[in-house]
């Protein structure tokens, strides 16, 4: 991104960032909250769009190209799941939106539940009888099945007890290698930073310092 400003009203959400994230890191922005880490990142997912500046992906000019339209895909917390539905059917739900047969769906559906070290047992499990962990990788799950280029998570372990947040830490550095994507990470935790990142941006004020 280049020179990217944010405004909502007379607050300066983010002011002026230049950024470039490499290919195939795993990249993150770490700041206190209300510094301007999640504008900055809904920016760079096409969920918000900058009132100044422009960003690239490659050489494209992508800064009026919508969210669905960017190779790029935003994990929610678990909490944006369908709850009502089975872990297979929501890791799946983008493929099928694009029509792909049932068949071809699961098949790599599985796949992706393996990456994520989901067992292949869960695949029929409603999502309301899975722990919190386990819905995590679900919502993983579901990010990786539209295969997108990067991924950016928005503090997706800050709602998740101290151990299992601990486990999740290594298990996110462990994906980003398995699948060789980029990962750009939001976190109020300096030291989680430290235990996942290529590259660490400090976030101040809207501005990366
Ligand atoms: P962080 O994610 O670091 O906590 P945010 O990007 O959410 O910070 O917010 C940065 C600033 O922009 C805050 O002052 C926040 O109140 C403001 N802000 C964020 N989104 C909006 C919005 N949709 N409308 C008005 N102000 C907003
Ligand atoms: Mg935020």
């Amino acid at each position: 991104m280049q020179s990217v400003t944010k405004r909502f009203d007379d607050v300066l959400a983010v002011d002026n960032v230049s950024l470039d994230i490499e290919d195939g890191e795993f990249f993150t922005i770490v700041g206190p909250s209300g510094s301007g880490k999640s504008t900055l990142v809904r920016m760079l997912a096409g969920l918000e769009r900058p009132s100044a500046g422009s960003i690239k992906l490659r050489a494209e000019d992508i800064t009026d190209v919508p969210a669905n339209q960017r190779p790029t895909c935003m994990v929610f917390q678990s909490l944006a799941l369908f709850d009502h539905r089975s872990v297979g059917q929501n890791i799946e739900f983008s493929q099928k939106m694009k029509g792909v047969a049932p068949q071809q769906r699961r098949a790599h559906a599985l796949e992706i539940m393996d990456i994520v070290r989901l067992p292949q047992a869960f695949y029929s499990r409603p999502v309301t009888q899975c722990s919190g962990g386990e819905k995590q990788r679900v919502a993983l799950a579901r990010a990786l099945a539209s295969d997108p280029d990067i991924l950016f998570f928005d503090e997706p372990l800050s709602a998740i007890d101290f151990r299992l947040r601990k486990i999740l830490e290594v298990e996110m550095k462990d994906l980003h290698r398995r699948t060789g994507k980029t990962f750009v990470y939001i976190t109020h935790s300096l030291e989680e930073a430290m235990v996942m990142s290529d590259r660490i941006a400090i976030m101040r004020d809207g501005k990366i310092v």
